[in-house]
Order: structure tokens, then sequence, then C-alpha cells
């Protein structure tokens, strides 16, 4: 017979320490809230966020970020570039205004 565990890593906010416990035992201390102690003796409990919640929360907010910043640098591309379309047709208006007044300057000569 085979039996399959499930476990699950934690790592201690103390010493940072890394230890596995199964899932049913790490499910059990995030329902009951109860204490338990990292393998270097420091004392925890699920009273809050579990790590991974919190990571997700984490992750999400970095991910807001980044979609935030991608859209201003859209925004910032696109102004440029217009910046850029409208100097050019300046400097062709100017060049066009130019022209046409040499050419009358001409005409008048
Ligand atoms: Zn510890």
């Amino acid at each position: 017979m085979e039996t399959i565990v499930k476990i699950i890593q934690h790592e201690c906010l103390t010493c940072h320490v890394l230890f596995w416990i199964s899932e049913a035992h790490h499910n059990r201390l995030v329902s009951s809230k109860e204490g338990f102690y990292c393998p270097n003796g420091h004392c925890a409990s699920f009273v809050g966020k579990t790590d991974v919640e919190k990571l997700k929360e984490v992750k999400e907010e970095l991910n807001k970020n980044l979609e935030y910043t991608k859209n201003l640098e859209k925004t910032a591309e696109a102004s440029y570039k217009r910046e850029q379309e409208l100097e050019k047709k300046l400097k062709e208006c100017k060049k066009a205004q130019k022209s046409t007044t040499h050419s009358k300057k001409a005409g008048h000569n």
C-alpha cells in the first residue's frame, strides 16, 4: 500500500529556517490558530494571513503597479511620438512658409 502525504513548506519568521509539515497538520494549525514551534524553538501561529496569502497579496500589488507603470510608459511613448510628429509638421510648415515667402519675393522682383 502506498501512502501519499502532501507536505507544506514553512519559514520561521524569526530565524527564517525552512521546515515542512504535513498538509493535514498545516490545515489543522491554520483553522485552530494553535501555536507551534519552528525547529529552533521559535513560537509561531497562524493568527493572521499565511505567508502564502501575504505573498499572493504582494504579488497582486506588484502586478497592479507593473500594469500601471506599463500604461504610463505607453502614454509617455505615445505623447513622445505625437510630439515628434507635431515637431516634424511644424518644421514642414515653416519650410513651406519660407519657400512661399521666397517665391513671392521672387515674383515681385
Ligand atoms: Zn525559528
